[in-house]
This record gives structure tokens, sequence and C-alpha cells, in this order.
């Protein structure tokens, strides 16, 4: 494959393969560059249910026919995780562990991270007891019990999946109101074998091999306590919240106050040739529909990029 392309995009979720499908589209010569799964984060999603016109589907899957649809109309992918990228001569060089590619047009559609709960044991426990996706993880907790912190959206939804599947779900939550919006909590609320403790954080987990034992806290009292559990017999999912993973393009680029790659309406950044796409951006909404939006005009703008200054 030639490692000289007329634009290439990093990240192969929602916004980077509908910005190859468009740029595809445009008749560019378009790589994508992703080190995991086709579809980013929604890859770890069990259903996606809000995009519109699909009804329901995984995240795998949509992700997967998102590849597939940019291949169709002549994008390429490669393997690889992008470790730094250099500029020389207003060409974009993308360095991955794999290979060095080329282009003077760049998108970056990287996603975001999930967050760390932040409690005592927290690393200690990491797949023995602590995870970070109830799709990955969920089967080890078959009957058994699982708590998941956070109040999210993505909370909610981990504990509709891991209901299905644990005999019993509680959803920690720090402070008296959740963050999902009011509709997704009233269906959590159908379910059982769902309970929700307010006001509440988990602050401390220890063990031997698996967890055993987790220490409480009451926000609204300052008190704590512990809670013992047969080792091997209960789960905590952590669930709050993501951070933009903006790393790679860091010296390029300035970043909100969430963090996120500030960008203009067309998905610029101040460095020209350089457009970033979807959750690693500064915005209010991030959303399958918002990430693909942004990805379709961003390629757009890259195409424009490249038409004004002479290199297409
Ligand atoms: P989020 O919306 O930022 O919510 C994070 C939750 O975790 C909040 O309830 C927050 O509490 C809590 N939290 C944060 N740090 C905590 C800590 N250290 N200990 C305990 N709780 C903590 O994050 P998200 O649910 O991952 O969603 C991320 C974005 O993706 C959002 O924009 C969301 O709308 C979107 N998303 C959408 C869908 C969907 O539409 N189906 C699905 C998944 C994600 P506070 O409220 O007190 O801050």
């Amino acid at each position: 494959m030639d490692s000289t392309k007329d634009l290439i995009i990093v990240g192969g979720g929602p916004a980077g393969y509908s910005a190859a499908l468009y740029a595809a589209r445009a008749s560019l010569d378009v790589l994508v560059v992703e080190h995991g799964m086709a579809g980013g984060q929604i890859a770890t999603s069990d259903i996606i249910d809000n995009y519109p016109g699909l009804g329901s589907c995984s995240g795998a899957e949509l992700g997967q026919k998102m590849q597939e649809h940019a291949e169709h109309a002549g994008a390429q992918s490669t393997y690889g995780s992008v470790s730094s990228i250099d500029r020389k001569d207003d060409m974009f060089i993308v360095n991955t562990d794999m290979e060095q590619l080329e282009a003077p047009a760049l998108i970056v559609a990287t996603g975001a991270t999930p967050r760390l709960g932040g409690f005592v044991g927290e690393d200690e426990f990491r797949g023995r007891g602590v995870s970070y996706c109830a799709t990955c993880d969920g089967m080890f907790y078959r009957g058994k019990h699982v708590f998941i912190i956070g109040g999210g959206n993505s909370a909610v939804e981990e504990a509709m999946y891991l209901s299905n599947i644990a005999e019993h779900v509680e959803l920690v939550v720090r402070r008296d109101v959740f963050r999902a919006p009011r509709g997704m909590v009233e269906r959590l609320l159908t379910r059982d074998n769902i309970t929700i403790r307010y006001q509440t954080s988990i602050i401390e987990v220890s063990g031997s091999t698996f967890i055993n034992r987790i220490v409480l806290r009451d926000n609204a009292t300052g008190e704590t306590h512990a809670e013992m559990f047969d080792e091997g017999s209960v789960g905590i999912f952590v669930a709050v919240g993501h951070d933009p993973a903006t790393q790679i393009v860091a010296p390029y680029v300035d970043l909100g106050s969430d963090g996120g790659v500030v960008t203009d309406e067309s998905m610029a950044t101040k460095t020209p040739g350089l457009f970033c796409a979807g959750d690693m951006r500064s915005k209010s909404l991030r959303q399958v529909i918002t990430a693909a939006a942004d990805g379709a005009i961003a390629a757009m703008s890259a195409y424009a990029y490249l038409e004004e200054s002479g290199r297409i």
C-alpha cells in the first residue's frame, strides 16, 4: 500500500468512518487508521437504539457496517496505533507502531476514553472484580451481584444490560439525581432486580484474588461502612464518563474547558489541514449521530482545503 494519501483519518468510530465515506465518495485517496474494532466506543455498546431509521442494532454491528460502507465507496483501512503526528513541509506525518504514513490533510477522530472511579483498590482489582465495560465482561457475573458506579447514560445502559445477566444490580449514584434523562431512569425502575443507592460513593475495595469487601460512603452524612461478599461473587462496573482522547493532536490544537479539541463549524483546528471530529471535540452532545455528522463535515472541509491549496 502506498504510504502517501490525500487524506488520513485517525480513528475508526462513527466519526472516522463517516468522514471516510464522504471523502471516498468525493474521490479522495483516503486511509483510516484504527487500533481496535471498527466502531470505537460503540463497539462495546450492547444496543444502539437512537440512530434515526436504524431501529435497534448492536454497536459492534453498526461499527462494522460503517466500515464496510466506507470501504465499498473506496476508502481503505489499516491497523495501527498512532503514537505521534509530525508536520513537515505542509505534510502530516502519522507515526504508527506499524508504519509511517503521510498526507496533506488529516482528520483525527480518536473519541474518548473511560474515566476512573478513583477508589482505593481500583487499579489492583482491575479485571479481578473491577471492569469498565458491561458488554465485554458482563458474562463473568452471571447470577452474581454487581455494582455500577455512575448516574449518566452509560451507567443506566450498563445497568439495563447487566440486569439480564446478574442476579442483583445496584446503581451507586454520588448525588441525589441522575445525569441521564428521566425517560431512561424510568425504564431502569421497571426492572425488579435493579436498586439504586443515591448519594453514595464506593471509596475502597479489597480482597485476595477477587474482591470480597466494599467500603461505601453516605455522601449526605459522610458516614462509611463496609459490606462483605463471597470472593468472586461480586463485581464493580465503573461508568463515570469519558475524557476526550486528545494526546496525539495536543501540539496542534486548542482545548476547551471540557478537555475537548476546539474546532470551528467546519471541524477545522488552528492548524491548517488538521480537522477533528466526534467525541474528542469540545461539544455539548456526544452521540453516534453527532459524531457521524462531524465526520461528514470534516471530510467536506478537508476536500475544500485540498482543493484550495492545489493538492488535488
Ligand atoms: P456522563 O454523562 O458524563 O455521566 C457521568 C456520571 O458519572 C454522572 O452521573 C457523574 O455524576 C458520575 N461521576 C463522575 N465521576 C464520578 C466519580 N468519580 N464517582 C462517582 N460518580 C461519578 O458520562 P457517560 O454516561 O459516560 O456519557 C458520556 C457521554 O456519552 C454523554 O454525553 C452521554 O450523553 C453520551 N452517551 C449517550 C448514550 C445514549 O444516548 N444512549 C449512551 C452512552 C453515552 P455527576 O452527575 O454528579 O457529575
